[in-house]
């Protein structure tokens, strides 16, 4: 695992180099779905802050262990009716696809008098996954959650197809940087593009050549760890 990471960790910086970013320009979120308590603290122990989780129960299961060391993201599709479990306890919830959801997280967040800094999830790709805006409907949806007292919109955040050659996903990934330009320039008030949250284990490294500075790793980090 320690090689792993060692080796991801060169990656990253050589996809940097490429395009003249620094490696602390980029947050890896360790995506710790499905692997264990004693996996993330493994992983902790070698210096990675974020964790990424995308079912609710398994969260809470895992904050119960590990408590405040850790800053968690919940990166999968968020019912409304479990918003009450996530906010305040989450860094950054990613995944949010509908203008509903983030008024349940508006509500959740005056009761519990936080402000919950979210991304909004944009399925260009749209084969993968049914969840997330469309392309079209972004702008919009970022203005009119940006009224909400207690939601920060601090960037954009997109699941791209697998794809055995990362390169097939270079066109949606600058798609993505593109927009999160677009929104930038029309300087809505209580809107940041300062995350723009994409690549995987597969295609992390074009995803920073084209513009990611959140990328979220799974499988490359975790896998060894289950054989
Ligand atoms: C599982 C998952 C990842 C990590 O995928 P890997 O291919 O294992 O790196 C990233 N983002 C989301 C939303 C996921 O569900």
């Amino acid at each position: 695992m320690e090689k792993r990471l060692q080796e991801i960790e060169q990656r990253i910086e050589k996809a940097c180099n490429k395009i003249g970013k620094q490696r602390d320009e980029i947050t890896l979120v360790a995506v710790s779905k499905t692997y264990s308590v004693e996996h993330i603290q493994k992983v902790m122990q070698k210096g990675v802050e974020n964790f990424g989780e995308n079912r609710v129960q398994e969260l809470i299961c895992k904050q119960e262990v590990l408590e405040s060391q850790v800053k968690w993201h919940l990166i999968g599709h968020l019912q409304t009716n479990k918003v009450k479990y996530v906010v305040g306890t989450v860094d950054l919830i990613q995944s949010v696809d509908s203008i509903k959801l983030a008024e349940e997280i508006q509500n959740q967040s005056i009761k519990k008098e936080c402000v919950t800094k979210i991304l909004i999830q944009v399925n260009i790709a749209q084969e993968l996954t049914k969840y997330g805006f469309i392309k079209k409907d972004v702008i919009e949806a970022v203005k009119k959650i940006a009224k909400l007292s207690n939601v920060k919109i601090e960037g954009l955040m997109m699941i791209a197809p697998y794809v055995e050659n990362a390169e097939e996903n270079r066109s949606i990934f600058k798609e993505l940087y593109k927009l999160s330009v677009d929104i930038q320039k029309q300087k809505i008030d209580n809107v940041s593009m300062r995350f723009l949250s994409m690549g995987m284990s597969n295609d992390f490294e074009v995803a920073i050549e084209e513009g990611a500075n959140m990328i979220r790793i799974g499988t490359a980090i975790f896998e060894q760890l289950n054989n």
